[in-house]
C-alpha cells in the first residue's frame, strides 16, 4: 500500500479562491483590510517569511505594512508600537515575527494584540476560546493541520491520534481541536522520547501529527498501516528542506501522507489569510 500524498497548495489555492468574494465585499463597503507585521532584527529565516507573507498578501489584495525595529529596541517599545496598532482602525490584523530577542517577553506582547486583530491566533482571549471549544481566531499551524485531515474525509468521531510536540502554537490548540471532534488524542513531548516511548504512542495513532523539527525522528516503521500522517516539522539536511518523519518508509504504510515541502506550509499560509479577513470582518462589525 502506498499512501496519498496530500496537495497542500491545492487545499491552500481553494481556501483563497473561497476567500475572494468576502474580500471583494469587505473591499466594495470600504472596509479595512491591513494586515501589520512587527519584527525585530535580522533573522534571515524570518526575513524569507516575511516577503512570502507581504506576496501572497498582496496577491489577495490585502495591504500589507511591515514595521521593522533593530535588535536594541525595549519591551516598552514594543509594547507601544502594538497599542498604536490596536488603536490604528486602518489596522485589521497584527502579526508579531518570530524569534525575536531574548530580552523581550513574547508572551506579554501576545497579551496585548487585540483579539480581534490577532491574525495569528495568538492572543490569550482567542487561545483561550480554542480551550472553551468556540475557536474564533485559531493558531494558522494548527487551523492548517485540521483542514488537511478534514480533506481526507476520514470519519474523526472515536479516533486515536497522537500529536508529537507541545508549542502553544501548534502542538496544544491541535490538540485541543482535536478533542472538540471526539478524537482520543495522546500528546508527546521530549520527556515522551527521552524515556523512549514514543515508538508505542506512534504505533497505535490511526492520526499521527508531528511538529518537533528533527528530521526523522519518527521511523517510518513505526508508522499505523492506514494511518493519516501530518509532518509539520521543516528541516535543512544538505541543502534540501526536510519534515520529522522518515518519508519514504511511512508512505508505504501510510494511507494519506504530507509532503515536506509542499504539505502544511502552504496552508498554514492560506490560513493567515483567512484569519486576515476573519479579523477584517470583526472590525467592519464593530
Ligand atoms: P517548538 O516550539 O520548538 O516545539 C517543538 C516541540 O517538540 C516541543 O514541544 C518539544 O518538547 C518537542 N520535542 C522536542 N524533541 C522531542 C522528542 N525527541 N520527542 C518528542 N517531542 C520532542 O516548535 P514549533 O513551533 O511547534 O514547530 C515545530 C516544527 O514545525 C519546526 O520544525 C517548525 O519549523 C515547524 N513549523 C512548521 C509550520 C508550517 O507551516 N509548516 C508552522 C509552524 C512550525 P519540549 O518543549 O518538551 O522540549
Amino acid at each position: 500500500m502506498s499512501a496519498e500524498i496530500i496537495d497542500g497548495k491545492k487545499i491552500a489555492n481553494k481556501i483563497k479562491e473561497d476567500l475572494k468574494d468576502e474580500i471583494e465585499i469587505l473591499k466594495k463597503r470600504g472596509n479595512s483590510l491591513f494586515l501589520s507585521a512587527i519584527q525585530v532584527g535580522e533573522n534571515p529565516g524570518s526575513k524569507v517569511y516575511v516577503r512570502a507573507q507581504k506576496k501572497s498578501c498582496e496577491s489577495m489584495g490585502i495591504e500589507y505594512n511591515l514595521h521593522q525595529f533593530n535588535e536594541n529596541i525595549t519591551q516598552e517599545e514594543l509594547m507601544d508600537s502594538i497599542r498604536k496598532l490596536n488603536r490604528d482602525p486602518n489596522v485589521s490584523g497584527i502579526i508579531l515575527q518570530m524569534p525575536l530577542p531574548s530580552h523581550i517577553d513574547v508572551r506579554k506582547l501576545q497579551q496585548l494584540i487585540d483579539p480581534k486583530k490577532d491574525a495569528e491566533g495568538v492572543s490569550p482571549t482567542n487561545m483561550g476560546e480554542v480551550v472553551y471549544g468556540k475557536p474564533v481566531l485559531v493558531p494558522c499551524t494548527a487551523m492548517a493541520i485540521m483542514e488537511i485531515i478534514n480533506s481526507t474525509k476520514v470519519k474523526l468521531y472515536g479516533k486515536e491520534a497522537v500529536m508529537v510536540g507541545h508549542s502553544d502554537i501548534v502542538g496544544k490548540p491541535t490538540a485541543l481541536l482535536l478533542l472538540d471532534k471526539f478524537v482520543t488524542t495522546s500528546v508527546c513531548h521530549i520527556a515522551t522520547g527521552e524515556r523512549g516511548s514514543l515508538p508505542s504512542y506512534v504505533r497505535n495513532a490511526e492520526i499521527l501529527i508531528v511538529a518537533v523539527g528533527k528530521a526523522n525522528l519518527i521511523k517510518g516503521e513505526w508508522v499505523k498501516k492506514g494511518a493519516v500522517v501530518i509532518d509539520v516539522g521543516i528541516n535543512r539536511v544538505k541543502g534540501k528542506i526536510v519534515g520529522d518523519v522518515e518519508f519514504e518508509i511511512a508512505r508505504e504504510k501510510a494511507s494519506y501522507i504530507t509532503p515536506v515541502p509542499g504539505g502544511v506550509g502552504p496552508v498554514t499560509t492560506a490560513m493567515l489569510l483567512k484569519n486576515t479577513v476573519e479579523a477584517a470582518k470583526m472590525q467592519a462589525n464593530k
